[in-house]
């Protein structure tokens, strides 16, 4: 294929990833959204396997087939639960990319740089290795916390703010050595230290971050993979993904500004770790729970008008949002009024409780934003909380001490009666105790989320 003919091809890409952008942020054009984005990568690989940089098809196809088996045995097998580890770890490949692809060019041997393109030729090097390093342990730490294999929990060590000074200190001062030492063909010692401090760095900022503040870690890395793409790019000279990483970089740290606002906390902070942990303990839940079963929820729910269901993790866990739907369709073939409240950081991924209400149908006009309904709890008759915690802990805003304090919940025990659905007492993501199960107008509906549906929907059947 002509250059002429790749670089206009790379174009009609880049503006399919940009239709794609703009249908991903609205869930009724998202799967157009989608469409758009898997064109354009389709044109982008087809582009770039027939161009002239392409020298060896044995290498191209061998690479294609294992990764693109790898792909699909992970997106067939993965559980919608599970999809969040799967994104921190695919970060992780991108990271290593940038790396590999670094070390690859520094020791290519072919290319006949000199003077000022020599040297930006070599800081691209050092960069790419820098970001990708850093973004690949920070997302392997990420992916560990998330499947739980290792404590979601902060770890603070002592002085870390100086600890991270000290790496960034260094890793200036080896670029400059690195810088130098290439003059003479030498180099690779600052480069491999740096890589390890890197790596180190990575390791050391997720770790110091947990409990709720996760979501912003998952779009930081998400935002670092896209750097660390388009730092990959100039190394390769491919303006294609260059475009691309710069564009999966910049949405990246907006959707992390967005969450840190949603969640009130300051960037700076969550980045720095361990925001929220440094007050005292977080008020004990005491008092009594009251229990309610399938049949008295359905009673309530007949004598209620105004509905509004907020979803969280533990209906991803249990697969309820069918069964959700169908309640949700009977209930407002009654004539009753029923909402889908959605909390920024609901479940375990940003999005999460859009994509399991689209995939069960629930219309998107009866799905609203928290600041959309915060307002309007006094209307509420019945809310139904489906295995959420986090999001509906009235302590994030009464009690300093909490480690969620200053994070806008889902006011819903404004509402008359709250019905939460869980299988234990057990606190959720962030480890806090809730004391909305205990409150006068709260019932609680232990099961499962998906088994105690399906009993009310029975029982609403008659
Ligand atoms: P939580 O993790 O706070 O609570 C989920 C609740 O679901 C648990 O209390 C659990 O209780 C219950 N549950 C689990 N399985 C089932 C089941 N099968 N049936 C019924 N209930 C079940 O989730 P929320 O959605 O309220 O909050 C999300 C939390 O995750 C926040 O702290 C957020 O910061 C964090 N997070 C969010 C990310 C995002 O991008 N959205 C990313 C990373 C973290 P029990 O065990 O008793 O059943």
């Amino acid at each position: 294929m002509s250059h002429s003919l790749v670089t206009m091809s790379y174009i009609v890409a880049t503006i399919l990833f940009i239709f794609s952008l703009s249908g991903l942020s609205n869930q009724e054009t998202a799967r157009k959204g989608n469409y758009y984005g898997m064109l354009g990568m389709a044109i982008a690989i087809i582009a770039t396997a027939l161009s002239a940089s392409v020298t060896s098809y044995t290498i191209l196809i061998v690479a294609l087939l294992i990764g693109g088996a790898i792909g699909a045995r992970a997106a067939l097998k993965v559980e919608m639960t599970q999809m969040p580890e799967l994104v921190a770890i695919m970060h992780s490949l991108v990271g290593m990319a940038a790396v590999l692809v670094g070390y690859a060019n520094f020791m290519d041997s072919s290319l006949s740089l000199s003077g000022v393109e020599k040297t930006i030729h070599e800081v691209e090097i050092y960069i790419g290795i820098l970001i990708g390093a850093v973004t690949f342990s920070g997302s392997v730490i990420a992916f560990c916390k998330l499947s739980e294999r290792i404590s979601g929990k902060p770890m603070l060590i002592p002085g870390r703010h100086w600890f991270n000074l000290g790496l960034l200190i260094a890793s200036i001062v080896l670029g400059w050595m690195f810088l130098q030492e290439t003059e003479t063909g030498g180099g690779s010692i600052p480069l491999w230290i740096m890589t390890g401090i890197a790596l180190v760095f990575g390791i050391h900022m997720v770790m110091a971050i947990g409990g709720a503040d996760m979501p912003v870690v998952v779009s930081m890395l998400n935002s670092y993979s896209g750097w660390a793409a388009a730092a990959t790019g100039f190394m390769l000279s491919n303006d294609l993904l260059i475009v691309t990483g710069a564009l999966v970089g910049s949405s990246g740290a907006i959707l992390s500004y967005i969450m840190c606002r949603a969640m009130n906390r300051n960037f700076i902070s969550v980045i720095a770790g361990g925001f929220g942990t440094s007050g005292g303990e977080a008020a004990v839940v005491e008092g009594e729970v009251t229990p309610i079963n399938a049949d008295e929820t359905a009673q309530l729910l007949l004598d209620a008008k105004n509905i509004m269901i907020i979803p969280g993790y533990g209906m991803a866990v249990a697969q309820a949002q069918h069964t959700v739907n169908e309640i949700t369709k009977l209930l407002r073939d009654k004539g009753k009024k029923v909402g889908f409240g959605i909390h920024p950081v609901a479940g375990r991924m940003p999005g999460h409780m859009n994509v399991l209400l689209a995939e069960a149908k629930v219309p998107y006009d009866i799905v609203y934003e928290m600041d959309e309904i915060n307002e309007d709890w006094g209307h509420v008759d019945v809310s139904i909380v489906i295995g959420a915690n986090d999001i509906v802990n009235p302590s994030a805003l009464d009690d300093p001490n909490s480690p969620i304090a200053g994070m806008p919940v889902l006011e819903c025990w404004k509402g008359e009666t709250t019905i939460v659905l869980k299988r234990s007492m057990a606190s959720g993501y962030a480890g806090v105790g809730n004391p909305l199960f205990v409150l006068e107008n709260t019932r609680m509906l232990f099961g499962d989320a998906n088994a105690t549906m399906q009993a009310v929907l029975k029982a609403l059947k008659g």
